[in-house]
């Protein structure tokens, strides 16, 4: 289904129940569940993708101006990792996962069977448009799933190759992608799903919430929020910067994960600020470099460009409505009163904000949302777990930035206003299942404890073996 075609809203909300119904039946012939199928629908998506690669990078140029390079080092690389991880590890995750029978229970088998949760709903955003709409997909199916995916409507190129690679080539009952903006996903949300899983703003998470709540549904929420890097004195300060540098610009900082607000001890604050600048003046940002990315449109341009107090910028502060480019631009005497500490940010610029004693960085954290992700630059074990034991958030590092989202075996996922759930390798596939818990008892033994004829001895004999 697509918006190319005028349905009115009534037609489309009526083809999606319909969707849906035709989904649900399929899921119920079982036809999705065994390990064969769920193998041969994520390996032919793997060479779908492979055969598509070259459009696909065309397709995301141009979108908003994402080199091949950078796309194949944020999207696609990770999303076919991911598959190559799910089809390697599948059969492991399939099976019953057997858990200590107690005492009461003997003799008895425990275990947990994974099962399907049915029709699912996957929603993405645009930053980075393929992984976060084709990533969750894959997850869907390996758990064994139907999947309804519909991508962000504002990058429009890479929308339309999704939805073609998936709906020329697989059955709609299995997968299918409806396109659409918001009177579309607002018709979509009408509808029953066994999981919903959405990425994009905490406001509009909130809306998706509350949709799936008419219906009980199971819902995964993948948020954003402002997170902070804090550089404390005793940070290695050269290959810190280098790194937080490059996660912060990489995508024009349109990156759920990346640093909104840099803490940095007063101590170091110069030496950051000179290396910081460094950094980006080796060239891998400029305006110039065929791969610095566009900000997605003029609506975000607009925003991202009313953050900047042209008296606060330190380093930077251009920009080019034509072109959607905005400088990575560094802004000092920051308050937290600041309109750029209002909102999460979400482009290239960087406030620096000074603090003296680490309870001061930690308080300033405290007082946002949790984040969806918080770096430490530091040495110190001490401040480390200071860290670790006192700020809240979904994912992190220390002395590094965004790279434990490429590590399949860390959870992805947000905390509070960032999110609810977690996906990514394993526990994908555990998001998009239920375990059933089982009790196993062979017929050939029987003890009669729980049975009527109660007595203070067996209520001892109870207690010693609970
Ligand atoms: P968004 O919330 O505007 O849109 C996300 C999806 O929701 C899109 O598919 C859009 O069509 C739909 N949508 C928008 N408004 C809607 C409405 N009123 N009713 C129903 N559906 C609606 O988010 P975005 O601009 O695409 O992405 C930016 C946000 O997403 C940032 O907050 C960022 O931090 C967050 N994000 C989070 C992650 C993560 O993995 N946690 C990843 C990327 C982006």
């Amino acid at each position: 289904m697509t918006t190319q075609t005028p349905l009115s809203i009534e037609q489309f909300e009526k083809d999606v129940n319909q969707l849906v119904n035709n989904q649900r039946a399929y899921f119920n012939s079982n036809a999705t569940r065994s390990a064969e199928f769920r193998l041969k629908q994520l390996k032919k998506l793997k060479a779908l993708l492979l055969e598509h690669e070259e459009e696909m990078h065309q397709a995301i140029f141009k979108d908003f101006g994402k080199s091949k390079y950078e796309n194949q080092l944020t999207e696609f690389f990770p999303l076919i990792d991911e598959i190559n991880l799910t089809i390697k590890n599948l059969k492991k995750w399939m099976q019953h996962k057997s858990v200590r029978t107690n005492l009461l229970n003997f003799p008895a088998k425990s275990y947990l069977v994974p099962e399907p949760l049915g029709v699912t709903l996957v929603i993405g955003a645009w930053n980075f448009p393929y992984n976060l709409s084709l990533t969750p997909m894959v997850g869907s199916m390996a758990a064994g799933n139907t999947t309804i995916l519909k991508p962000s409507e504002l990058p429009v190129e890479t929308s339309k190759i999704m939805t073609k690679i998936i709906n020329e080539n697989f059955d709609p009952n299995y997968l299918c992608v409806v396109e659409g903006a918001i009177p579309e996903t607002t018709a979509l949300l009408k509808q029953r799903y066994d999981k919903i899983f959405f990425t994009g703003s905490p406001m509009v998470g909130k809306i998706v919430n509350k949709a799936a709540a008419e219906h009980l549904t199971n819902v995964t929420l993948e948020l954003g929020g402002k997170n902070p890097a804090i550089f404390h004195k005793d940070a290695a300060l050269k290959i810190g910067v280098k790194r937080m540098i490059w996660a912060k610009f990489v995508n024009s900082g349109q990156f759920c994960i990346t640093t909104d607000y840099a803490l940095v001890h007063k101590d170091i604050k110069e030496e950051f600020l000179k290396l910081t600048i460094q950094e980006i003046e080796k060239g891998n940002f400029s305006e110039e470099n065929n791969n610095y990315v566009q900000i997605i449109n003029s609506r975000n341009f607009d925003r991202v460009v009313n953050l900047i107090d042209p008296e606060k910028v330190h380093y930077g502060g251009g920009y080019n409505r034509e072109d959607r480019r905005i400088q990575p631009t560094i802004l000092t005497e920051v308050n937290l009163d600041d309109k750029v500490m209002q909102e999460e940010i979400f482009g290239p610029l960087l406030p620096v904000i000074e603090y003296e004693t680490i309870d001061e960085a930690f308080d300033i954290i405290k007082r946002f949302e949790k984040p969806l992700a918080a770096y430490l630059f530091s040495d110190s074990n001490a401040i480390k777990d200071r860290f670790l034991n006192e700020i809240p958030f979904g994912s992190g590092g220390i002395n590094d930035c965004v790279m434990q989202v490429s590590n399949p075996n860390i959870p992805f996922g947000g905390v509070g206003h960032s999110g609810m759930g977690r996906y990514h390798g394993k526990y994908s596939f555990e998001c998009f299942s239920h375990f059933k818990g089982v009790l196993d008892k062979p017929t050939v033994i029987e003890t009669n404890l729980k049975y009527y004829g109660y007595s203070e001895k067996r209520m001892k004999i109870m207690k010693a073996l609970s």
